[in-house]
């Protein structure tokens, strides 16, 4: 195949705007195609972006894109819901300069990288769904629910965990798998709620597990996770009132010794509440002219505050992948070898979190027992740290080394 020159991004979330900045950076033209219609459309939640994910956006100089959104966390707290503390983890070293993790709207991400993308001339066309691909040995073209196609030599999955590209890539390949929890969350003011600045805390309550942390203009940002066996059936969580959200969660939370009655109580405003899913390992990334990033190839559970980061370094090392390697197919292998083994490594700690969270009478037990030890590990530098996943620096200019055939 000859070097990619163009590539079509479908999906315009976090991955979207990065990879095509990072294929600018490598000699590439990428136009981004989302299929919302609304750019500024309120998308919920919150997310906490790692020092990981704020490094990868360094790489490619898009770091500044994010420095003035959210405000900086450095630590999650943990307790359980009787107020034992069960111990912290932090949100990785900060970089060289004392840049710390942020936790960011969801639209916020979004808004800045979108822009930060236009700023670099590249275009993000709202409503463009991507509903087939058709693939000649020359190019791939995209053709979107509107009837409308665009044609380059590659296409990148980049619209996140229910990808149309990865049925286009392998008709068999897994669709998302259900995670034992909800998600649901708001802002609120509620007076006298002793928050440190830059924590998150995280409360194992005795019935659901419930976050909050402070933002600078006095808001709590929270989020809880009732626990929920089955998967909720379609249109089920979106039928559910503001009213009947908070009746539940006042419920859930009334015998926990924490906030998080007050906060729901405080909370203004419609509540919205979520299904939460991740991605079983996906055998096939790449066929041909196409290939995945992000959520599309590996969706986290939420729990593993990761999820954007990866999708972001995903697209910075794709990026240096085509930049090093002119065949595509040569250079979707490589990719795939230097991304696989990290992500889903990601993907593995995220479900056993979420599980933790849906635990049992008897697992809540062992969770109290067992949660100071591998927190206490997580935070230090030996077995068990967390390092290797905050470290991981991205050289832009290193030469990636050929894929190892296989
Ligand atoms: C409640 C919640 C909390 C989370 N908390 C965290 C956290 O703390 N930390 C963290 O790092 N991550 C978190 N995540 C995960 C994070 O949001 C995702 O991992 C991240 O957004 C993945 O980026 P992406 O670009 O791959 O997918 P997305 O950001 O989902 O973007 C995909 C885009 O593709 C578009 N699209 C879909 N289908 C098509 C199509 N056919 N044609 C064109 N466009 C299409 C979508 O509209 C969307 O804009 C959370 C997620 C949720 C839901």
């Amino acid at each position: 195949m000859t070097a990619a020159r163009t590539a079509l991004v479908i999906g315009g979330g976090v991955a979207g705007p990065v990879v095509a900045m990072a294929l600018q950076k490598a000699g590439i033209s990428a136009t981004v195609h989302e299929a919302r219609t609304d750019p500024d459309e309120d998308l919920g939640a919150f997310l906490t972006l790692q020092v990981n994910g704020i490094a990868a956006l360094r790489a490619i100089g898009a770091g500044e894109a994010v420095a003035g959104v959210g405000f900086a966390t450095t630590s999650m707290s943990f307790r359980s819901g009787s107020g034992k503390v069960l111990g912290a983890v932090g949100t990785g070293e900060p970089l060289p300069d004392g840049t710390v993790g942020v936790t960011v709207a969801r639209a916020d991400l979004h808004r800045v990288l979108r822009a930060e993308a236009e700023r670099r001339g590249l275009t993000v066309t709202y409503g463009k769904r991507l509903v087939e691909v058709r693939e000649a040995p020359d190019g791939v073209t995209a053709v979107f629910a509107d009837g409308t196609t665009a044609t380059a030599d590659i296409l990148v999955g980049a619209d996140g965990i229910r990808s149309r590209v990865r049925t286009a890539i392998d008709p068999n390949a897994p669709s998302a798998r259900y995670v034992p929890v909800l998600n649901v969350g708001g802002f609120a003011r509620v007076p006298d709620v002793d928050l440190p600045a830059g924590e998150f805390q995280m409360v194992f309550g005795k019935r659901a597990f419930f976050g909050y942390g402070p933002a600078p203009d006095g808001t709590v940002w929270w989020f809880a996770n009732p626990p929920r066996r089955d998967e909720p059936a379609p249109g089920e969580l979106a039928a559910m009132t503001t009213e009947q959200w908070r009746t539940w969660l006042l419920d859930l939370f009334a015998d926990d010794r924490t906030p998080a009655a007050r906060i729901v109580a405080a909370t203004p405003g419609e509540l919205r509440g979520w299904a939460t899913y991740d991605m079983p390992p996906v055998p096939h990334w790449h066929r041909g002219r196409m290939v995945l990033v992000g959520d599309a190839a590996h969706a986290t559970s939420p729990s593993s505050g990761q999820g954007a980061s990866m999708a972001i370094e995903d697209a910075v090392e794709l990026a240096r992948c085509l930049r090093d390697h002119p065949d595509p197919e040569t250079a979707f292998t490589a990719y795939v070898g230097l991304r696989r083994e990290r992500v889903e490594r990601v993907v593995a700690a995220g479900a056993r979190s979420s599980n933790q969270k849906a635990a049992g009478p008897v697992g809540r037990v062992l969770r109290d027992l067992v949660l100071p030890i591998i927190l206490r590990r997580a935070a230090g530098s030996g077995t068990g740290s967390l390092a290797w996943l905050h470290r991981y620096e991205i050289d832009w200019d290193a030469p990636v080394a050929a894929p190892v055939p296989a």
